[in-house]
């Protein structure tokens, strides 16, 4: 799950915001885009979507207990041991000055209703019980995105994580089973340019994955909406990624091509393994 979503991510972040000739053209799925003005994110890198899912999925399979204490620290320890560009400009500048965190819990205003917190649910989404799911979420949204929006946003993105884990129905069918058990506006299908709201990036991405066979198509659909679609496509592909009914075809070029450094592919495949044995 996490290769698959950093795939998305790191493939998303060349086609964030820009200019949906420039999309149409090199959506191919061959390698990855340089983006045409974050010079500061290259190739193959991933942002913060998944740098701030790692720190969830490990604080899930050490042990430790889950709240609010726990998730500041694993999210300001994720950033600070691995600083890299691709999160909001502000929170960047307000993480640089962070370092614990009750730090952060002390300082920090949680009024979001961006998808940083949709962004990074998928690994909650493991969780045996819809119950459980939405607890988890619930408290690591209220970190940062302590609004009705994003804290529903993000339950949503676990959730589709969830249904495609533990098989729960066909993917044609995610939107509507996320509509019964939150509210019927997530099953309604999304279409055009995806804005900077958490619900705005999930619908987007469940509409995706509803149309898909492939997780390759899932990919170039989560892209072809224009808008925020590394935030589409990670949580697009954290789902996916489990489901048995989508064909996993990621091409090895963006797989192998994906960062490698010390938090990179190889150690996303180890913490990939140990969470999805917690989990299974
Ligand atoms: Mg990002």
């Amino acid at each position: 799950m996490l290769i698959e979503l950093a795939v998305g991510d790191a493939y998303g972040a060349g086609f964030e915001y820009a200019d949906p000739d420039f999309i149409a053209e090199r959506n191919l799925l061959t390698g990855y885009v340089q983006h045409p003005t974050h010079l500061g994110v290259r190739p193959g890198a991933y942002t913060d979507d998944t740098q701030m899912t790692l720190a969830i999925a490990e604080l899930l399979i050490s042990g430790d207990s889950w709240g609010r204490e726990a998730l500041a620290e694993c999210f300001v320890r994720a950033y600070h041991r691995d600083p890299r560009d691709g999160y909001a400009r502000r929170f960047q500048l307000f993480l640089d000055t962070v370092h614990s965190g009750a730090d952060l819990l002390a300082r920090i205003d949680p009024v979001s209703d961006k998808s940083g917190a949709a962004m990074r649910a998928g690994p909650i989404g493991l969780l045996p019980t819809v119950d459980d799911v939405l607890h988890y979420t619930l408290e690591q949204a209220r970190i940062t995105h302590d609004t009705a929006d994003g804290i529903a946003a993000a339950q949503a993105a676990a959730l589709a994580v969830h249904y495609c884990h533990h098989r729960l129905g066909p993917v044609a069918e995610l939107p509507e089973w996320i509509g019964a058990e939150l509210d019927r506006s997530w099953a309604r299908p999304w279409r055009g340019r995806v804005g900077s709201k958490g619900w705005m990036s999930v619908r987007a991405a469940l509409t995706a994955l509803s149309m898909s066979t492939r997780l390759s198509q899932v990919l170039h659909t989560a892209v072809a909406w224009t808008g925020d679609v590394d935030t589409v496509a990670t949580i697009a592909l954290a789902a996916g990624s489990r489901a048995t009914d989508i064909e996993q075809d990621l091409p090895n070029s963006l797989v192998d091509g994906l960062e490698n450094g010390a938090y990179g592919r190889d150690y996303l495949r180890q913490v990939d393994t140990r969470l999805l044995a917690e989990f299974s």
